[in-house]
């Protein structure tokens, strides 16, 4: 299985992409973790991606589609993936589907998690990450997701740990305005290239303002 999973940040992907990859058992790739993850390793990756990431805008193309084309080749994708923050843009949706088009790879499925910007805004405010793991969800503002209380602390509502931290770039209103003006920029942002799927296959869109359980199972009946 070959899926896509596109929704601005806020919109619960990262929570449903794990809904999804469970149900079928492929990597989760996301780009965000990736890049992450190589600047607390201070990669020379990292080091290049650290700024852009800070400021909220888009790590190049030119590092950033060679690293998930690479990493598609890698032997877990063998059986499939969950692609996750990427295509973030037109170029990059191209570039990916140019890619799959030349190695003869079907795309099973393409989500599309439809919200709003104001509130997809709110929920970033209230994100919180889990050390142990990532896929956890925990967020201070959606009750079915709050992280669990325990002498006076929060910890993880799935694992219990509590080394529950806000990324600094989701408590930044003016970092979260710009990531969201390139979601929602359909000239050449991530829109952008959710059209340019649309235009070439099918699309599944779930309405992402109602809650985790709601979300997943209308994504649930879809995918079918
Ligand atoms: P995320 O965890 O998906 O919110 O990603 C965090 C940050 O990583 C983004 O704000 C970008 O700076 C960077 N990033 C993630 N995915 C991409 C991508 N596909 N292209 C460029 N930069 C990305």
């Amino acid at each position: 299985m070959n899926i896509l999973i596109f929704g601005p940040n806020g919109s619960g992907k990262g929570t449903q992409g794990a809904i999804v990859q469970k149900k079928y058992g492929v990597p989760h790739i996301e780009t965000g973790v990736i890049f992450r993850q190589n600047i607390s390793k201070k990669t020379p990756l990292g080091e290049k991606a650290k700024s852009f990431i800070d400021r909220g805008e888009l790590v190049p193309d030119d590092i950033t589609i060679p690293m998930i084309l690479n990493r598609l080749k890698e032997d877990d994708c063998k059986k499939g993936w969950l692609l996750d923050g990427f295509p973030r843009n037109l170029a990059q949706a191209e570039a990916l589907w140019t890619a799959l088009q030349k190695e003869n790879i079907k795309l099973d499925f393409v989500i599309e998690i439809d919200l709003d910007r104001e509130t997809a805004k709110k929920r970033i405010m209230g994100r919180r990450l889990c050390k142990m793991d990532n896929n956890h969800p925990n967020n201070i503002f959606i009750d079915a997701i709050k992280p669990h209380e325990h002498d006076g602390t929060n910890v993880c509502r799935v694992c219990g740990c509590d080394d529950l931290s806000a990324r600094a770039d989701d408590q930044d209103a003016s970092a979260i305005d710009k990531r969201h003006g390139i979601y929602y920029d359909t000239k050449t942002g991530t829109l952008a290239g959710v059209n340019y799927f649309k235009e070439r296959t099918k699309v599944i869109i779930v309405d992402g303002s109602t809650g985790v359980k709601e979300v997943s199972e209308e994504l649930m009946k879809k995918l079918i």
